[in-house]
């Protein structure tokens, strides 16, 4: 890869993390000025349960976003640190180098299209 390239990619994948981190942070400023189902009293949460609000809901769907958004800011920090290292766009399964358009595609992913393929296999 090219130093031009990568800094195109350094350039995306800062873009990235900063509008994970930001969704991140909308996420939890929504969840922290509703915090009456964070009590941990179980019962409560039961009843809720049995007839379930949109607004619990909603928040249901955040806790979901948030926490694959937090995954996802985390392998952008790997990737980052890859660019770091010289070792971005290898895959970090079979150390074969990912193609650029997949690269392009997910800037942060940590495998080759073959080795994705066989992880969602395996699920
Ligand atoms: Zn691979």
């Amino acid at each position: 890869m090219t130093k031009p390239q990568l800094q195109e990619f350094r350039k995306r994948l800062l873009e990235e993390r900063n509008k994970f981190a930001g969704e991140l942070k909308t996420i939890a400023r929504k969840s922290s000025k509703n915090p009456r189902d964070s009590s941990g009293d179980l019962s409560a949460y039961t009843v809720h349960m049995a007839d379930m609000s949109a607004d619990t809901y909603e928040r249901e769907m955040d806790v979901n976003i948030a926490s694959s958004e937090q995954k996802v800011l985390y392998q952008i920090d790997e990737a980052l640190k890859r660019l770091e290292e010289d070792a971005y766009g290898t895959c970090q399964q079979c150390n074969k180098p990912v193609s650029l358009s997949r690269l392009k595609a997910v800037p942060y992913t940590e495998l080759c299209i073959q080795c994705q393929r066989t992880k969602e296999h395996k699920k």
